[in-house]
């Protein structure tokens, strides 16, 4: 069998802290488990010097190999081009959007170094699948120092509309690198549509073919969609797991029989925090009868401290989080419990099903494994109702959440005392509707299904060598 080569900017090593591994990590585990291979990527470090070999540490049959960064490189590729250019602009939210050519040439000089360290630990069997947009122009570098295993490409995050794309100076760089895979794979067919568009735009001169493949720059490669998904056992394991551990028994105890509402997020403008916390107060103003008896958490931890748009949000969010409480707070009760820290995700599955409401209301999202996780999580007899945005991958597929659209502050204050009210009849059929299709569309479903199409890429390239 051939060997997995994962390569994503960070590497989750597991630790011994008993600390719950992200969705991402689950799905990318399991199959480098299943295969044996190597993750490959950024160490979490930078240094002043230039980057060194990889250090390699192998557990079973995986091998850990990361490189560090040079201080200056990453500022400019990571908080630069990928955070500060590519994450607004693939989100939909110019506003936000910066171009700078120096950090530019340097995303392209950290996926070329990536490249020239990855190449020595090849071997010509090994399948490769590279993750997110970090990491765009991987494959074109590797391609061109000789690399011709099968190469598959995962995006995490939403694919723009050409209209939108084209505000990016270089973007048919981007559409040629992307071109240079063998699968690029997103989240849902809206991302694919964009990606096809893209394609087909004269600078690219390619089709989408009848088998649903793209012809574009010379090369045919699949393009399909792979809806991220999650270990839905685990999540409802985790929620029992630590249903009486301290910090849970404490909110529950706090709460003092009032329904709680539940928002976790990183501090990312993209996940439509200050229009959440105005939705709330809208609630509290139109719908009186929650006051004193509901509370919203809202669990934010930062995130990107080096990008200036992120000090920004949490400002403005710690302004409106202010004016809620002291307009609204009375002595025995504080409306808004806004938590700027990190959580367990095992605590975190506790927590949801503690929660009557889930909050999910992001501007933008490639798929959020939030609400995913927070419906995994309910007890199924008693199940809280999920407020989705119908701007979420997740929406594709939840459709039996309560559907808001995040920039309505009356609509999304109304979706949320739906949720509120929602009888428990209404809760478990809704809540039965979505388990069901989180169970078909699993983390294993999501990477069997893409490694299995980087395969065929590989068996078909051999077969048309013969
Ligand atoms: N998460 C966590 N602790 C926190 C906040 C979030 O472990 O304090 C996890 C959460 O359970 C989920 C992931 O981080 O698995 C967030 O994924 P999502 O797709 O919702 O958003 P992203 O942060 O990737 O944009």
């Amino acid at each position: 069998m051939s060997r997995l080569i994962t390569v994503s900017n960070r590497v989750a090593i597991p630790r011994d802290d008993g600390k719950a591994a992200g969705g991402l990590t689950v799905g990318v585990m399991a199959a480098l488990k299943e295969h044996g291979g190597i993750w490959f990527g950024w160490n979490g470090r930078t240094t002043d010097s230039e980057p060194h070999d990889p250090q390699l540490q192998t557990d079973g049959n995986i091998t850990y190999a990361t490189i560090n960064l040079n201080r200056r490189e990453f500022e400019a590729y990571y908080n630069g081009f990928s955070n500060d250019t590519l994450w607004p602009l693939f989100h939909y939210l110019l506003g936000f959007f910066h171009f700078d050519r120096q950090n530019f040439e340097a995303y392209m000089r950290v996926n070329a170094l990536f490249a020239r360290k990855l190449v020595p630990l090849l071997r010509p069997d090994d399948i490769i699948w590279v993750h997110d947009y970090h990491l765009i122009p991987l494959a074109a570098e590797l391609r061109r120092a000789g690399v011709t295993q099968p190469i598959g490409f995962f995006l995490h995050v939403p694919f723009p509309d050409y209209d939108v794309l084209r505000a990016l100076p270089d973007h048919e760089y981007l559409i040629r690198s992307l071109c240079s895979y063998d699968v690029v794979g997103f989240h849902t067919q809206r991302d694919l549509h964009s990606f096809q568009e893209c394609v087909t735009q004269p600078l690219a001169g390619g089709h989408v073919l009848t088998d649903g493949h793209v012809r574009a720059f010379g090369r045919r490669l699949r393009a399909d969609v792979y809806p991220i998904g999650i270990d839905v056992d685990q999540c409802a394991h985790m929620a029992d797991a630590h249903a009486d551990d301290g910090a849970v028994d404490r909110l529950r105890s706090s709460l003092h029989g009032r329904r709680l509402m539940i928002g976790v997020d990183r501090l990312d403008y993209s996940k439509g925090l200050p229009e959440r916390f105005r939705a709330y107060e809208r609630l509290l103003e139109h719908y009186p009868g929650n006051r004193k008896q509901v509370v919203l958490m809202q669990i934010a931890p930062p995130t990107r401290t080096g990008v200036r748009t992120y000090a920004e949000i949490r400002e403005e969010l710690e302004g409106i989080a202010g004016h809620i409480n002291g307009r609204f707070a009375e002595v025995d009760w504080v409306p808004l419990r806004y938590l700027n820290k990190g959580y367990d995700r095992g605590l975190l599955m506790a927590i949801y099903r503690l929660a009557r409401v889930g909050v999910v209301t992001p501007v933008r999202d490639g798929m959020n494994l939030v609400a995913k996780e927070y419906v995994a999580a309910q007890n199924p007899e008693d199940p809280g109702a999920l407020v989705l945005s119908t701007l979420a991958g997740a929406a594709r597929e939840l459709d039996a959440a309560v559907l808001v659209n995040p920039y309505d502050t009356d609509g999304v204050a109304a979706g949320m005392q739906k949720a509120l009210e929602m009888p428990l009849a209404e809760r478990r059929e809704r809540h039965d509707d979505m388990l069901r299709i989180l169970r078909r569309n699993d983390i294993n479903t999501w990477r069997t299904r893409f490694v299995s199409h980087l395969q065929a890429a590989g068996a078909e390239a051999r077969a048309a060598d013969d």
